[in-house]
Order: structure tokens, then sequence, then C-alpha cells
């Protein structure tokens, strides 16, 4: 069968979603007998699966697009832009790419890119492309997607659209087979998995009827809102068999005023009741969040309400993201008031904090022996991940990767364990 043997290469930004979509972009490509190439230098056709969540990400695509235009205008490159990019955000960039296609097209793929189509077929929409997975032993299934909360500074509902959840039989099948071929980590994805509704499953439902499946695996689930966290969802989580202790709990903000006008229906009271409802019933789970500092209006006050409420949640992790307007999104319409110095000051500030809190928690694995599945090994240095999410550094093998295995903590930093495999 005639193959194209045209090489390509993935160039991904941003969330597990956009890993989950280049997954899919993956077996589009492959299906078309093409190869992954090992490098961008070596691709004749790279497809950038793009974020503009944060103008930062935008800017890297930009440079990015920049460095491929020499081999693009000689005529040795076709450069295509899909994922999740605004409008707004395309037509800008647009003209650095062959093609810019939305992600639920990615079936046309193939015809932009005039590829011989023989070996591919597309089986519908979105949800049914099979993907191919990047990884031998995790996974990332998405199980709804687009959002319907309209957060005042995001781009999510724009550029993905409204939330659509993917049936339950679809998601069971993906998982039965995954968990058959011995996968060790199934992540389910959305921008607001609380809020996953199919046939009368609500997401604590699906959640219990995964992990019901039978294996040797660890069932983790992002991203979660808070104002939709449910007492019967820290309960499915609690009573698993697979799913493990963590929970991505994005806050955004620590201060009342600041989260009515981010539009997030919840206050720091409703969260801090929701972490410790989570500690109580998960002893040792760990809770990550997202913060964006330096949004319209955020009073040096109102910025030391989210640090306050940082030491009180002793999170293990936290992402933090200096605020950056994004057009379209209802704070563009506000004055974007926080100088850049005063936002960097104040992500450095919590940053601080987090250190601080990450390290005490980390502390208290010293000794322990933890389950850890081995994603990598450099110079007989493993590398893997707790059930509670956490980075281990241990000595190890190669053959361990992708396998759990037993790591005696022996120390710990704030970003990090070290071990020694038992
Ligand atoms: N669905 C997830 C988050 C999706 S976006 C949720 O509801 O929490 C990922 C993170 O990017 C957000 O949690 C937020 O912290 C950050 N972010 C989104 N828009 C941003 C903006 N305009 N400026 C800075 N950070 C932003
Ligand atoms: Fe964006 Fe809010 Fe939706 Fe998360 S819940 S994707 S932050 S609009």
């Amino acid at each position: 069968m005639a193959k194209n043997r045209k090489k390509y290469y993935l160039w991904v930004l941003g969330c597990q979603m956009n890993k989950a979509d280049s997954e899919k972009v993956a077996a589009v490509l492959d299906g078309c007998g093409c190869d992954q190439a090992a490098d961008e230098n070596q691709a004749d056709i790279i497809v950038a699966v793009a974020c503009s969540v944060r103008q930062s990400a935008l800017d890297r695509i930009y440079g990015k697009a920049q460095q491929w235009q020499k081999r693009r205008i000689r005529g040795g490159l076709t450069a295509v832009l899909t994922g999740c990019v605004l409008e707004f955000d395309k037509k800008k960039i647009a003209g650095l790419f062959d093609a810019v296609i939305a992600i639920k097209d990615i079936g046309r793929l193939p015809g932009i890119l005039k590829l011989d189509r023989s070996e591919f077929f597309s089986t519908g929409g979105y949800f049914s492309l099979a993907p191919h997975y990047a990884s031998s032993f995790r996974a990332y299934v998405p199980i709804m997607t687009g959002c319907d909360n309209f957060c005042a500074y995001c781009v999510v509902p724009y550029v993905r659209g409204r939330e659509v959840s993917r049936p339950v039989r679809e998601i069971i099948k993906e998982c039965e087979n995954l968990i058959k071929k011995g996968y060790k980590e199934i992540t389910l994805i959305g921008q607001n998995v609380n809020s996953y509704s199919a046939a009368g499953f609500g997401f604590p439902r699906l959640l219990k009827k995964i992990d019901d499946l039978p294996g040797d695996y660890w069932l983790r689930f992002a991203t979660s809102h808070p104002k939709d966290l449910s007492a019967a969802l820290l309960d499915v989580m609690a009573n698993g068999k697979h799913l493990t202790p963590y929970l991505h709990l994005p806050i955004q903000a620590g201060d009342a005023a600041m989260l009515k006008a981010m539009n997030r229906h919840y206050t720091p009271s409703d969260y801090l009741r929701l972490v410790s409802s989570a500690r109580k019933k998960m002893p040792g789970i760990m809770i990550s969040t997202d913060i964006i500092v330096g949004f319209p209006g955020e009073s040096k006050k109102q910025f030391n309400n989210t640090a306050k409420l940082m030491r009180q949640a002793q999170f293990d992790m936290a992402y933090i993201a200096r605020y950056s307007p994004r057009a379209g999104t209802a704070a563009a319409r506000l004055r974007d008031n926080v100088p850049r110095e005063e936002k960097k000051r104040r992500e450095r500030a919590l940053t601080e904090i987090l250190k601080r809190t990450a390290l005490k928690n980390n502390k208290k694995l010293i000794n322990k022996t933890v389950k850890v599945l081995v994603d990598g090994c450099k110079n007989c240095k493993g590398t893997g991940k707790t059930e509670t999410f956490k980075t281990v550094a241990f000595t190890g093998a190669d053959s361990l990767i992708g396998h759990f295995v037993a790591v005696r903590i022996t120390d710990a930093s704030s970003w990090g364990l070290t071990g020694e495999l038992v």
C-alpha cells in the first residue's frame, strides 16, 4: 500500500487536554502512513497544538512559528496550527502557518495536507477518533470538552465552545481497553469534570463505574471547579480502589470580592471547607491549585487575603499565573491596572509561601515506603510519581519504566522527594 512516508512533529503547548488532542492528531497522521520525526528539524509537517489561555503561551507559539519560517518559505516544511486559539489571536498569526484548523475538525487534516488517506478512516467526531497514545503506560482520556462557566478572565469557553459530555459507554470502552493493554495511570480530563452529565450519570457515578473496572492501575481526574465539587465525589474518591488521593482544585483568588469579579461562584470559606473535608476523608491527600495574581482591580489588601488563604490551605502545589487580558473575555473590558512589577512581586510572595507549605507536607513522607509509577530513568537514576502525584527521584533501572515500584523516601524538598528502591 502506498505510503506518504512524510515525517511529522507535534509541538504541544499547555494542559493535559492539549496532550490528549495531540494524541488524536497523531492517530490521523499515523493513519495516513506518516512517521513521527525525532525532532522538529527533521519534520516535513509540524502541527502546533497550541494554547492561548495566557499571553505568555501565545508569545511562545509566535516565537516558534517564526523559527519555522525559513524552512516553510524554502518549501521543505508545512506548518499547521490547531488547539485552543482564539479567533482574534489566530488572525494575527495565521500568516505564519499553511493552515489553521479547529481541533474538532482534525479529521480534515489529510485533505488539507493532501495526504494519502488509504489507511485512515475517520469514525466520526472528536470523541470517537481513537487516539495514538504518546505513552505506553500513562493515558489522558477526555470525558468532556468545552466549558459553560465563563470565568471573567478565561478564553476557554470561546475557543472550546459549550460543554459537551462524552457518552459513558465510549469512556468505559476506552478505559477498559487501556487497562487490558496494561496502562498504569488513567487521567480523566475535562475543563470542569464535576459538571459531567450524560444519560443520568453525574461525575461521581461515572468515576465509581470506572473505578470498579478490575486491574492494576491508578485513576486520576482534572480539573475540578470548587463550586461543583460534591461530598458524593469525595466519598467515591475516599472509597475508591484505583482512585488516587490527589485533588487539583483551582481557587484563583483567596478574596471574596475578587472571586466575585472573576465570576467563580464560591467564597474563600467555601473553598477552605472543601479542603478540610477532603483532608478529613482522605488524610494525606495532595491538594494543588491554580492562582491568578494581579486580576484587574486586585488591591494589596485583596492580594494579602489570597496569601492568607494559601497559608491556611497548606497546598502541596500551586500553579501561579500573572493575569494577562484575553480579547473577548469579560475582564478584557476592565483596566489591567496592576503593574507588571507588582504582579511579579505577588507571584514571588505566593511562591515563597508555597515553598514552605510544600516542604512541610513533603517532609511528612520521609522514612515512609510509597508506591511509585516509574516514568523515566537516566544514568541509573529513576524518576516517577507517587499516587499523590509527587515527583520522586530514586536509584533504579531502565527496565522499570511504566511499572509500579516501592520506594522508601529518604529526603524531601519543596518540589519533590528522594528515595531508594525497596
Ligand atoms: N478549567 C480550569 C482551568 C483552565 S485554564 C479551571 O476551571 O480552573 C488554566 C489556568 O490558567 C486557570 O486555572 C488560570 O489560573 C489560568 N488562566 C486562565 N486565564 C488566564 C488569564 N487570562 N491570565 C492569567 N492566567 C489565566
Ligand atoms: Fe476557564 Fe473557568 Fe471554564 Fe476553567 S471553569 S475553563 S477557568 S471558564
